[in-house]
This record gives C-alpha cells, sequence and structure tokens, in this order.
C-alpha cells in the first residue's frame, strides 16, 4: 500500500457520507451471565445422616432404624439398633447414664 493510497482511503472516509456515530452493534459489555451450577447437595446429605441411619449390612445401604432396648446395665443401657426395612440388628449403643 502506497502512501499515496493510504492518503484516498482516509480521504473518502473523512469525506462522503458521514457513517451514523451510533453503529449497530451490540455492547461488549458483561456477557450475559451463566446460571452457576448448583451446588451438589453433599452437605444436606450428609446432615440427614443422624444416628437414626445406619448402614445395615443386608440394605447395603444407611437405612433408618429404631432402637430396642437391650439390657439394663449398671452404668447404662445397652440398645440394639433395627434396620426398619429388614429387620437386621446393624449396631448396638450403650447409653450412659
Ligand atoms: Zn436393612
Amino acid at each position: 500500500m502506497s502512501e499515496e493510497d493510504i492518503r484516498n482511503y482516509l480521504s473518502r472516509q473523512s469525506s462522503g457520507t458521514p457513517s451514523p456515530k451510533r453503529v449497530a452493534v451490540r455492547p461488549t459489555g458483561p456477557a450475559p451471565r451463566r446460571r452457576m451450577p448448583a451446588k451438589p447437595p453433599e452437605a444436606e446429605t450428609f446432615k440427614k445422616f443422624s444416628a437414626s441411619h445406619l448402614l445395615c449390612p443386608r440394605c447395603k445401604q444407611a437405612m433408618p432404624v429404631r432402637e430396642r432396648l437391650l439390657l439394663f446395665l449398671p452404668d447404662g443401657d445397652l440398645y440394639d439398633y433395627i434396620c426398619t426395612t429388614c429387620g437386621t440388628s446393624v449396631g448396638t449403643k450403650k447409653a450412659d447414664r
């Protein structure tokens, strides 16, 4: 490109029909916000693992259990935890008195 060409190019730009100042270009502002991915509800899941859910060896998952008083001991009561679904004993707990 020679200097003349450049001058011609510039003069063509400045003269002639003035281009509208506003150009219909989408503003390059912040891109539309992406939706934040919902947090995996792990915390919620953990909260639900209360003492009333224990891993049942037969159901192979944490199952709701019910407490059954097994023994009165001198230093506390012994409770048996039973899976409410299959009735398997999933553990015992000694409640101190
Ligand atoms: Zn079970």
